[in-house]
């Protein structure tokens, strides 16, 4: 991936001076400050961000910027790169399952958060971390829906174990704390709901109150025209529920969100390669490229199409079969996509909201993927 230093007003002004063969990424500061300090000034607690929708430097520096101050990292790999860009930032090692080489780096590097799913897991860290002034949070899971996918499907402990995990984290003297994840993209404010009244019966199993409880990431992001998140009406709801749930003994509250922070402030031009016979549209980039998660979570509607000279394309719409750059025949956008009906080749189709699990995920497969990076003022075409 290959960052340019020029700044420009909009994508437009690169798309029509360069008008770029391969995939381009254009980033947007202000808006990634923006929506940090709407979390920031929304959320009842602390706001982290999950590296690993975006490890790109530049977010992390403008999260920093911005006034984020805690990291929710899974990896070394992670941990490394944000102790170098944020020497004194809060690291939440929250991948319950870890190596016992990863455990110890963490330690090394000064995580004093952690969270766990599992008996084998919890005993690890008990055995490798010292407990002083360190957080242990129970990550649990329920049978709710609400996710573009489900992350209980490998993460989280049943409310029972839970609770005897967290009593285990306590009598081992570390600060018990609770954590769950409603699953990416989750549109259902209700699943915060379920989930945080399950964080205080877990607490009553165990006869311990938690310290902190956070509401993972899962904040959605606007992915399709007309449906636009309303994420003050879910920190709200977090807000009322926490207290309802737990009165006297609410916990401090947390929420490390991926996708919600970062999603926004990325848009993807991608061009178009040909039209075959009038009708599938190949693009230049796909499924193993920035386009990555759309068969998993649905397509982004958020879509525009211009020509090489910038003339913006508004042609009634027309639903299209639309595929990557590759040979495999699973690199297709799901379903049909709505888009102009007089786009034409060499035309720029273009992407809002691609934030989120897009960079992070592009693969060079089949000699493509190659991406750049532009940052721009704005982002609207
Ligand atoms: C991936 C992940 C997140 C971020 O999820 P989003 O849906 O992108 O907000 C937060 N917490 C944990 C533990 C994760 O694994």
């Amino acid at each position: 991936m290959g960052l340019s230093k020029t700044i420009w007003n909009e994508p437009a002004e690169l798309l029509r001076s360069q008008q770029p063969d391969n995939p381009a990424m254009f980033f947007a500061p202000q808006v990634l400050q923006a929506t940090a300090r709407r979390f920031l000034k929304g959320f009842p607690g602390l706001v982290t961000y999950a590296v690993k929708s975006n490890p790109d430097e530049m977010v992390i520096q403008n999260l920093l910027a911005a006034g984020i101050k805690g990291f929710d990292v899974a990896s070394p790999a992670e941990i490394d790169m944000v102790r170098r860009l944020a020497p004194t930032a809060m690291l939440h090692y929250n991948n319950p399952v870890r190596s016992r080489s990863e455990v110890q780096h963490a330690v090394r590097a000064g995580v004093k958060s952690w969270s766990v799913d599992s008996r084998s897991e919890l005993a690890k860290l008990i055995e490798l971390v010292p407990a002083e002034g360190c957080e242990i949070s129970v990550r649990y899971k329920l049978p709710v829906s609400g996710a573009a996918y489900n992350f209980g499907a490998k993460f989280g402990a049943t409310v029972e174990l839970a609770a005897e995990l967290l009593a285990t984290v306590a009598q081992a003297g570390f600060i018990p704390s609770l954590t769950f994840h409603p699953g990416t993209q989750c549109t259902d404010p209700m699943a915060w709901d379920s989930y945080i009244r399950a964080g205080a019966e877990i607490c009553r199993l165990a006869g311990v109150k938690a310290v902190r409880l956070n509401v993972g990431g899962g904040f959605p992001s606007h992915r399709v025209t007309d449906v636009v998140p309303e994420l003050e009406a879910i920190f709200a709801l977090i807000d009322r529920v926490a207290t309802e749930a737990f009165g006297a003994d609410r916990p401090a509250l947390v929420c490390e969100p991926g996708r919600g922070l970062v999603a926004e402030a990325f848009t993807l031009a991608t061009r178009i390669k040909a039209i075959r016979d009038g009708q599938h549209v190949f693009i230049n980039d796909g499924v193993y490229g920035g386009l990555t998660e759309l068969p998993m979570v649905g397509n982004i509607t958020r879509v525009e199409a211009i020509s090489s000279e910038g003339l913006r394309r508004s042609g009634a719409p027309v639903p299209r079969v639309v595929f990557g750059p590759t040979c495999d025949s699973v690199d297709r956008l799901p379903g049909e996509l709505e888009l102009p009906g007089d786009i034409e080749e060499g035309d720029y189709l273009v992407f809002h909201g691609m934030g989120a699990y897009s960079m992070a995920t592009n693969t060079r497969f089949n000699g493509f993927g190659e991406m750049t990076v532009s940052t721009t003022m704005s982002l609207a075409l």
